[in-house]
């Protein structure tokens, strides 16, 4: 079977990592102090005295999914019976947090994520996990998107992939364009979904009707 991806992945995750040293905690809450003085704030005051410990803390858990790897839990044996299942496995409304690379603001949203199996299928809270492997890094949506699609391919090499994000992005809703309530939409198909229309319709009906907001 022709495989459904033709690049290589290494040139993505290459990108995807610390040059040169790693900055230590201290320099990363040494960092948080001045932009808290540039901010105008006093960074000493009671207040803020513990916030660059607590924002160190909390971009380890923004961006825990640099060195976790997507396809090797995807490719983790499954032992579910499926019976010669074959048609469109769909999860839907997998919630998504992730971070914009151009600002480091919030974008919350939710993914549908489905494949045509070719044999092989994965646990469906390992599609959730992929997803958040992927949005705990600094991410675009259409980056996010596509990872995640390049990814179940790789592991699964189903006979195709589709995926959907929609999201609102904070850098767009409480700065610069301020448009609150508009969100982005962006998909990736691979293989059939790329190839048939009807398939990648019956995806995106499927996909609307079980939508949850982000
Ligand atoms: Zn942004």
């Amino acid at each position: 079977m022709d495989h459904i991806i033709k690049k290589p992945a290494a040139a993505e995750l290459a990108r995807n990592v610390t040059v040169g040293r790693r900055p230590s905690r201290e320099d990363a809450e040494a960092a948080v102090r001045t932009l808290i003085a540039w901010a105008g704030d006093n960074p000493d005051r009671e207040g803020l005295r513990d916030t660059p410990r607590r924002v160190a803390e909390a971009f380890q858990e923004y961006f825990k999914g640099y060195g976790q790897d997507a396809v090797a839990v995807l490719s983790e044996p499954t032992f579910e019976e499926v019976g010669g299942y074959d048609d469109m496995v769909l999860l839907r409304g997998i919630r998504v947090e992730s971070h914009c690379e151009h600002h480091i603001a919030p974008f919350i949203g939710v993914a549908h994520v489905g494949y045509l199996p070719n044999g092989r299928v994965a646990g469906l809270s390992k599609l959730a996990r992929v997803v958040e492997i992927f949005a705990k890094r600094l991410q675009t949506q259409e980056s996010l998107t596509a990872q995640v699609a390049d990814a179940v391919a790789r592991a699964l090499e189903p006979r195709g992939v589709a995926v959907m994000i929609t999201a609102e992005h904070h850098c767009m809703t409480t700065r610069g364009v301020r448009m609150p309530g508009a969100d982005a939409l962006t998909t990736s198909f691979l293989g059939a979904f790329a190839d048939d229309a009807a398939l990648r319709e019956r995806f995106v009906t499927a996909c609307h009707r079980g939508a949850r907001s982000g």
